[in-house]
């Protein structure tokens, strides 16, 4: 498990890249858990794929505790996006991690189609990472020893997949994703943006409810990490799985429809962006405010 700070060493510039048009959100997240909520205007919301209330890390003991996350409150809908901003250090990919069951916070809940993730035990919780949840982390981490193919099939096989199943399976994604005629290249033998590709493939093959991304993008050159998270973004909404990404760069978190800025371990404030206006770029704040 790796909790240590992220590789994000690029200055945090919220500002620093045209965005859509902004919705500022007031304080509508939900404080209670719920099958479904009604939203102030009466319309229904259908219930959270993952719902997180009072989150609270701390890591250390005496003297030396860092509060990583201090009371984090978020539900992620169903096919929805939200990206995770905020400074190196802010907490977000300690959050990345809570929410996807790799690390039990020191308190607070995680519910996951309303299981408490807690209530889980080590197996369960395990299994449920393979068959429910999708990774994508900064530099694909694939395996060099294997193809793109067998890449995309090993966790599928791991998962209970019959190797004729998960190859078939694996082909379509690949294909699917711009790289037919590249299934047998191991990992050196392909570009950033192509391992990239692969390793998305591995994220969706096994048709998850919630793909988590940790500055999917961070190693690739600006343009191919645009066009990559596109491709993440719309291969997620379009399979109905939820997206929850960690950047700390603006124009990658436009490929989102939510945006929430962490401060401290806290969420600072949260941004909504219209449907049409998702993953394109525009030319106003987040904040808001006009140029
Ligand atoms: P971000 O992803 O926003 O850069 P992290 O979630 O990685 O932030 O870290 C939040 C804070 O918690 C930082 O102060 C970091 O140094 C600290 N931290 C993260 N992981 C550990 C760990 N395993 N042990 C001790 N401190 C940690
Ligand atoms: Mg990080």
């Amino acid at each position: 498990m790796n909790t240590s700070p992220s590789a994000d060493t690029a200055p945090f510039s919220p500002q620093s890249a045209p965005l859509p048009v902004p919705q500022p959100v007031p304080s509508s997240v939900p404080q209670t858990h719920g099958a479904h909520q009604v939203a102030q205007t009466g319309i229904m919301r259908p219930s959270p794929v993952l719902s997180a209330r009072g989150l609270l890390q701390s890591y250390g003991t005496g003297g030396t505790t860092t509060r990583a996350l201090d009371g984090v409150d978020l539900d992620i809908a169903r096919a929805d996006s939200l990206a995770v901003m905020g400074p190196s250090g802010c907490g977000k990919t300690t959050l990345l991690h809570i929410l996807a069951g790799i690390l039990t916070p020191t308190s607070g809940t995680v519910l996951h189609e309303g299981t408490d993730l807690a209530s889980l035990g080590d197996r369960r919780r395990t299994r449920l990472r393979r068959s429910d949840f999708g990774f994508v982390f900064q530099d694909g981490q694939l395996l060099p020893e294997l193809t793109a193919l067998e890449n995309v099939i090993l966790p599928r096989m791991l998962g209970g997949t019959s190797r004729r199943a998960a190859t078939a399976e694996a082909a379509s994604w690949l294909d699917r994703l711009g790289l037919s005629g590249m299934h047998d290249r191991r990992p050196t033998q392909l570009s950033g943006g192509q391992a990239q590709r692969v390793a998305i493939a591995r994220a969706l093959a096994g048709r998850p409810s919630v793909v988590f991304a940790d500055e999917p993008t961070g190693a690739l050159d600006q343009a191919t990490g645009q066009s990559v998270l596109q491709i993440l973004a719309d291969s997620c909404r379009d399979n109905g799985a939820a997206l929850v990404m960690v950047t700390h760069d603006a124009q990658v978190a436009a490929a989102c429809r939510r945006t929430v800025t962490m401060q401290d371990g806290r969420i600072a404030q949260e941004f909504v962006r219209p449907a049409a206006t998702a993953g394109t770029t525009g030319s106003h704040r987040t904040d808001g405010a006009t140029r």
